[in-house]
């Protein structure tokens, strides 16, 4: 019996790139001859990852580790039905047979967690969990922390909403790593503990930066494997799942080379939760807040702007600042309407997923929050303004401020959905929001076109009204 362990995590997610106004994905003439990423990315990675292959019982899906977000989740479902559900049916036989999930929840909108308020954390991992639930019928144990973005309050709120462990990199932590990749204890301020999982950055990069073709794979185990494999314990890669068929064409076959070559190379497949049942965390580590994995500037990359990206990346501060006035304007209305009518604000928009998840109608909705019996028009202005709060969580997506320059497709998003808020907060109250969003946004401008946030706001309106 081998006593060296390899879990592969994958994180599959694309952000939602549909037109708020009208739902649908505009055309995306890059991912051609596909009509859009999301289609190619799926004949790429997402589906031929999610079947079994000829010859085989099982995907590749059923052995690996995973977290699917909750924009992706939601289109493969409406648009790839099949790969959708070839990867629930994959999580389903995981979890019947071992008694634990190979999946982990997701905040729903890939929010930079602690950048966000309290209150907005809460509402990202309690949608991510319901998101999770509503999938794959039952709980989860751990959750994936966009950009593993991570700080003290948000692993608080986790552990407070029933989740265990994480999955951070070497570097976001302090102490004796002596365990490899763990798991690991990490205390918390609040008394309680949550259990830490370290992926190897190192051999998760010789894979999402450097993968070998599949007639070199028997060298690369040799080299990365073996002697990892000697010192025993658990490895971890962990990397984007897209690097596995669509940054990688050969990554589909190198998955499944890896996860079929345990017996040659002296190691056993295992999942995060799996390994966990047997191996309880030992030693205790501390968690260095505000850092990532895909920056080692602190959170400078969606804040103020570093290294990571060239160029003037002053515009990434204006925009939070323009999208965070905004978010206070609307929160503001929206309290004020929810107290009006008796109702909790923030448990009200935790449990709104529910109606976006198709788990029930609005008008159920209401009733489940003892807002059943309010007037005809009560109830639509505060379904407007749970929908602009929708809107408004969407605008935070961690992609918004991940690349060099505001004039992308990202950062645009980001505005529509800002406009299908203050669109919905003028339904619900006559109130116009856009005259300060504007102001603010005039600040924000691309050093690549001479764009700014305004312009762009007016080209959306524009398109909007056609
Ligand atoms: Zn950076």
């Amino acid at each position: 019996m081998s006593n060296c362990y390899l879990c592969v995590h994958g994180h599959f997610y694309q952000p939602s790139r549909i037109n708020p106004f009208t739902g649908e994905t505009p055309p995306e003439p890059e991912a051609a001859p596909y009509a859009n990423w999301n289609e190619r990315i799926t004949a790429e990675c997402y589906a031929p990852n999610a079947q079994p292959g000829p010859g085989e019982t099982g995907s590749n899906f059923e052995r690996i580790s995973f977290n699917l977000g909750g924009t992706l989740a939601h289109w493969l479902d409406k648009h790839a039905h099949d790969t959708y559900e070839f990867i629930v049916a994959a999580e389903r036989s995981y979890w019947e047979t071992h008694g634990t999930s190979n999946g982990l929840a997701q905040p729903v909108h890939h929010t930079i967690l602690p950048l966000a308020r309290r209150r907005d954390k809460y509402c990202q991992i309690r949608w991510g969990i319901a998101s999770f639930e509503h999938r794959f019928g039952h709980r989860p144990e751990g959750m994936w922390i966009p950009e593993m973005a991570v700080d003290y309050e948000t692993l608080e709120i986790m552990v407070e909403e029933g989740i265990l462990f994480t999955i951070l990199s070497g570097e976001q932590v302090r102490g004796d790593q002596g365990a490899g990749a763990g798991p690991y204890r990490a205390p918390l301020p609040n008394g309680e503990e949550i259990t830490v999982f370290l992926r190897d950055a190192e051999l998760s990069n010789s894979l999402s930066f450097n993968m070998p073709q599949v007639a070199h794979m028997e060298e690369w185990l040799r080299e990365q494997m073996d002697w990892r494999c000697r010192m025993g314990g658990l490895q971890i890669i962990a990397t984007d799942g897209e690097t596995f068929g669509h940054h990688h064409r050969q990554g589909v076959e190198v998955l499944s080379y890896i996860l079929q070559a345990g017996q040659t190379h002296g190691y056993e497949l295992t999942t995060l939760g799996s390994y966990l049942q047997h191996h309880p965390p030992l030693i205790d580590i501390e968690i260095l807040e505000n850092t990532a994995w895909s920056c080692s500037h602190r959170l400078n990359r969606w804040t103020v702007g570093c290294d990571c990206t060239p160029g003037d990346s002053r515009w990434k501060g204006a925009l939070r600042r323009a999208l965070d006035n905004l978010a206070c304007e609307i929160d503001w209305i929206y309290v004020q309407e929810a107290q009006r009518l008796g109702a909790a604000p923030w448990p009200l928009r935790d449990g709104y997923i529910a109606v976006f998840l198709g788990q029930m109608d609005e008008q159920s909705f209401l009733q489940e929050h003892d807002l059943g019996h309010i007037k005809k028009e009560d109830a639509q202005r505060l379904l407007w303004l749970l929908k602009a709060q929708f809107h408004r969580q969407r605008m935070y997506a961690s992609c918004t401020f991940f690349f060099a320059d505001f004039d992308r497709t990202e950062p645009r998003y980001a505005i529509a959905n800002s406009i299908q808020a203050m669109a919905l907060i003028h339904y619900a109250t006559g109130n116009d929001l856009s005259h300060g969003f504007r102001r603010d946004l005039k600040i924000v401008v691309s050093e690549n076109t001479g764009q700014s946030g305004a312009d762009v706001l007016d080209q959306i309106l524009e398109q909007a009204e056609l």
